[in-house]
């Protein structure tokens, strides 16, 4: 079924775009949803949104990069409901565009590290309290990874989308035994706030050769970036039994932009 009544869900970059229509979405379904983000504040107001439903929800501020960080707030979530059914590892940053040989090592390090190290860590602290039982994890890898590349100067953020559905597959196999599900979902452009600073005119952008379309232009369904809460249904398909057949999966979810 589709309900998630009863169950227990943490969502990472739960403040914003994706993240946060998918909060909203599976606490429709009737899941408790553990809000992950640096951007607490923002976090507040999905609360609040989740708690007019009538669900519980609580907020974690933490860097999802960050290992001690990660398992303790993994740790609040049960000494608070005492189960964790739904992972869903979504944070995530553009990072720094720029070609190859102007990207720095820290600039890399700090894309990789906010998308790949932070989706280990997380999946890597969840598994204790789902092995029993198992569940439904959730990675949101980009069509990036490996389909569409939508702009030269992308290679850090490719990188680390490209190493989320290998991390996903390779955990798919491993936690088969446990019943625990993992999924990777790929977007395509969806209207979020993640690129409000990244593609700004500026010097390095103009070296780049390759106009980046972004996010409109390039979609054949609708002709515009998809919204967040077309994810969000995917997510709630994927975290609900109604997908209980599915694991190891990357689900496009893109208009067909990456046919392109
Ligand atoms: P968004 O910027 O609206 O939301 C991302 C959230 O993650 C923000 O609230 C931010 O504060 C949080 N975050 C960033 N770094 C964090 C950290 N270290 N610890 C905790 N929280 C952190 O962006 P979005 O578009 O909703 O992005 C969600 C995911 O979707 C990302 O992984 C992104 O790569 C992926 N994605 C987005 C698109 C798109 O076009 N928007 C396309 C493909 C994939």
């Amino acid at each position: 079924s589709n309900s998630l009544e009863g169950k227990v869900a943490i969502v990472t970059g739960a403040s914003s775009g994706i993240g946060k229509a998918s909060a909203i979405r599976l606490a429709k379904e009737g899941a408790k949803i553990a809000l992950v983000d640096l951007k607490e504040e923002n976090a507040e107001s999905v609360k609040r949104d989740i708690e007019n439903l009538g669900v519980e929800a609580l907020i974690t501020d933490t860097d999802v990069s960050d290992p001690k960080r990660v398992e303790e707030s993994i740790q609040r979530v049960i000494d608070t409901w005492g189960q964790l059914d739904i992972v869903f590892a979504n944070a995530g940053i553009n990072g720094k565009v720029s070609p190859i040989e102007d990207l720095s090592a820290n600039d890399w390090d700090q894309t990789l590290t906010t998308n790949l190290k932070s989706t280990f860590l997380t999946v890597k602290y969840a598994i204790p309290h789902m092995k029993n039982k198992g569940g439904s994890i959730i990675i949101t890898s980009s069509i990036n990874g490996n389909r569409k590349f939508t702009g030269f100067g992308m290679s850090a953020y490719s990188s680390s989308k490209a190493g989320q559905m290998a991390f996903g597959k390779m955990a798919a196999l491993e936690l088969a035994k446990y019943h625990i599900r993992v999924n990777i979902i790929c977007p395509g452009a969806i209207s979020t706030n993640i690129s409000e600073n990244t593609f700004k005119e500026n010097d390095e952008l103009k070296k780049i050769q390759i106009p980046i379309k972004y996010p409109e232009g390039n979609q054949p369904l609708e002709h515009k970036a998809g919204e967040p809460e077309q994810v969000a249904d995917l997510v709630q398909f994927l975290a609900s039994d109604a997908s209980s057949h599915i694991t190891g999966s990357e689900v496009y979810i893109d208009g067909a932009e990456s046919l392109l």
